[in-house]
């Protein structure tokens, strides 16, 4: 089943605080000049205009980056300052030209690529074949590579990587249920290749909260050092619909912690009333 495609959702709350907790992870590994694999096992397109039509049925980036990106204009922007100030500069970056106006929103290969340097390795894996053929049209550094394969099998047969770093984003669509054990599994394997990795697993928060499920697996699995990140929009309401999401982090860099829980207090600021941030360790050191 590959019925899932991104441009529909891009640019909402979710991927707000999954691209914002991946730029601060970027930002804190290239404290160190050591060479650094980056793996990215769902990577989607790359790049959405707003104005696409997948994008504008649903529009809901109007409750995710917009009014970040209202809150923060040009004038506010100071280099070196917060973490939400930086990443809504790089947003600013993404938008080609003066970057005035917000039309575009950068997936994840954009993030990842956008850090790279040239001692550095990208793998972007995705296997929708029409999301991959947008993928390969994206302009890239040439150390990107683009695998029209499985993630997290093609994760697997790349470990370990030559690079003496490793740093994962596994962001699946959850339209199998299956896929929240086989991430669980997934992570188990990374944690035993590839030790040191720092490995970004996200999920959906769900009326059906099977992402306990793979919280709960990773931590009977032994896994240690991992925390977790989760924004709510709103309480869990009905059935359906997405009230939230969820960042699960294998040995994030020193500090991360804090410098989530303050960019989030900023982005909740942001994002209505409603809105909640959480960041815990599920199981500590
Ligand atoms: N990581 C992207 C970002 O942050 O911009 C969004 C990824 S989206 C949530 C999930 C993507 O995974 C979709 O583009 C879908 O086509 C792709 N996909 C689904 N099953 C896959 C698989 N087994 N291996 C690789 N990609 C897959």
């Amino acid at each position: 089943m590959l019925a899932y495609q991104h441009a529909y959702h891009a640019g909402n709350f979710a991927d707000v605080h999954k691209h914002l907790v991946l730029f601060a992870v970027q930002r804190n590994l290239l404290r160190k000049e050591s060479q650094i694999t980056y793996i990215d096992t769902h990577a989607g397109r790359g790049y959405y205009p707003l104005q696409g039509i997948e994008t504008q049925k649903l529009k809901e980036y109007q409750t995710g980056v917009l009014p970040l990106w209202q809150a923060f204009p040009p004038s506010t922007f100071q280099q070196g300052g917060t973490l939400v100030d930086e990443w809504v500069g790089e947003l600013r970056r993404a938008q080609g030209g003066d970057g005035s106006r917000l039309t575009h929103y950068p997936g994840s290969p954009w993030w990842l690529a956008s850090m790279l340097r040239p001692q550095d390795r990208l793998t972007l894996f995705e296997l929708h074949p029409g999301e991959h053929r947008h993928l390969d049209a994206q302009t890239l550094p040439s150390r990107a590579r683009r695998l029209h394969e499985d993630g997290l099998k093609g994760l697997r047969r790349l470990l370990p990587v030559a690079t003496p770093r490793l740093c994962v984003l596994i962001d699946p669509s959850y339209e199998r249920k299956e896929e929240y054990a086989e991430v669980a599994e997934t992570l188990e394997f990374v944690a035993r290749k590839a030790r040191h990795a720092v490995v970004l697993v996200w999920y959906p928060l769900l009326p059906a909260g099977r992402h306990q499920n793979l919280l709960d697996a990773v931590r009977q699995a032994g896994l240690r050092k991992l925390w977790r990140s989760e924004l709510r929009m709103h309480a869990p309401d009905g059935e359906h619909g997405m009230y939230g999401s969820g960042m699960l982090l294998f040995n994030p860099p020193w500090g991360l912690d804090r410098q989530i829980e303050d960019a989030m207090g900023r982005v909740t600021t942001c994002l209505g009333a409603e809105t909640s941030h959480q960041g815990q360790w599920w199981v500590g050191e």
